[in-house]
């Protein structure tokens, strides 16, 4: 028998979504993100079940050429624009719109040859202060752009820092539109969390990640209640049930120790797999579609949980890390992360399915 570990995508969930996005921002295209293998669930599956969207963007080359060879027409971006003057032929190739955040990136596109005029989004740093040109260097940027002999569409572009906190983003957004003024320009500016609570900032397009995949952006409010469908279930078995006695200790370090006689089962899902291991006693898990709780410390292939609570419980039995039933955020959020960090790290090792 294989190791019970999966990962259940579901797609429906994923189009779900699409829709749900649709009526958040209904005149703004929509840029799928499936950058970092479709956050863990599988680049091409994503862009399978999302194939309504506007456009995918990506980080690399090599992400953008799997969109193309499996027959995707739309606009895909790479989000970090090319890193060396080598891959704009495959840029022009295969007709990919870059962010040029960089001067660097702007001389690559000066001395570049291309049969066709390359789509580039030029980033500006409104307030991330992570890519883009400063609000004083963005003006000659645009010039310099304008100026490539091999540069056609352009698209003003800029990332949110706090979209999805109590700041908010309207700094960003008022120094965005103080520099943009005039331009006539495509714009993109929200990811999920910005084109739900802030559609004034939907512009042409809209990249969205995190909510695609079904997880709400928010700390205070639930997927569910934004009408969002988790897009993968992490599940696995009960292999092993032990009965401890009262003081017993349970897993590395002795950090548990039993607080009475009590069943446990050990679970085939460890920090190998993607789980985090610093999740510590307490964390939320279901076993047979009940809530029960992790018990010790996660090992790289196991981890214990409480069967007190589910005396029907036994060896074979059924149990979701996250996912329909326990949304990833609450995972997250009692492992001290954020949803993308556990969908993203979702190991090799375990085998996706699709419902
Ligand atoms: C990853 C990414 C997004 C998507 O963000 P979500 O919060 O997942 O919607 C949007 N824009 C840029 C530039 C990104 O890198």
């Amino acid at each position: 028998m294989t190791r019970p570990i999966q990962a259940i995508v579901h797609p429906a969930a994923l189009v779900n979504n699409l829709l749900v996005a649709r009526q958040a921002v209904p005149a703004a295209k929509i840029m799928a993100v499936v950058k970092a293998n479709g956050y863990g669930h599988g680049l091409l599956r994503v862009a399978r079940a999302l194939e309504e969207s506007d456009g995918f963007a990506v980080l690399s080359v090599e992400e953008a050429v799997r969109l193309r060879e499996a027959g995707f027409t739309q606009p895909i971006l790479l989000l970090e624009g090319v890193f060396e003057s080598g891959e704009l032929s495959v840029v022009s190739e295969l007709g990919l719109c870059i962010v040029v955040h960089s001067v660097e990136q702007i001389e690559m596109l000066r001395r570049g040859w291309s049969p066709v005029k390359l789509s580039v989004f030029l980033k500006l740093n409104t307030g991330m202060h992570r890519l883009g040109f400063a609000p004083d260097a963005f003006r000659s940027a645009l010039a310099a752009l304008q100026a490539c002999a091999i540069v056609g569409q352009i698209t003003l572009m800029t990332h949110f820092a706090t979209a999805d906190e109590a700041l908010g983003v309207s700094d960003q957004l008022a120094r965005f539109n103080t520099l943009t003024q005039g331009l006539t320009f495509p714009r993109t500016l929200a990811n999920s969390a910005a084109c739900l609570r802030y559609p004034e900032t939907q512009g042409d397009w809209v990249r969205l990640g995190i909510m695609l995949y079904g997880a709400s952006p928010f700390a205070t409010q639930r997927a569910a209640d934004i009408g969002l469908e988790p897009a993968m279930s992490l599940v696995s078995e009960i292999i092993s049930v032990q009965n401890v006695k009262l003081g017993e200790q349970v897993g590395y370090g002795g950090t548990y120790r039993a607080e009475r006689d009590m069943r446990i089962g050990i679970v085939a899902c460890g920090y190998a797999d993607g789980y985090p291991r610093h999740a510590e006693t307490g964390t939320p898990i279901l076993v047979m579609g009940q809530r029960t709780r992790t018990l010790g410390r996660v090992s790289m292939d196991m981890l214990a949980v409480d069967l007190g609570e589910i005396p029907d419980a036994g060896v074979g039995s059924p149990v979701t890390l996250w996912g329909v039933g326990l949304p990833v955020e609450e995972v997250a959020r009692a492992t001290g992360t954020i949803s993308y960090e556990l969908l993203c790290a979702r190991a090799e090792r375990v085998l996706v399915i699709e419902d």
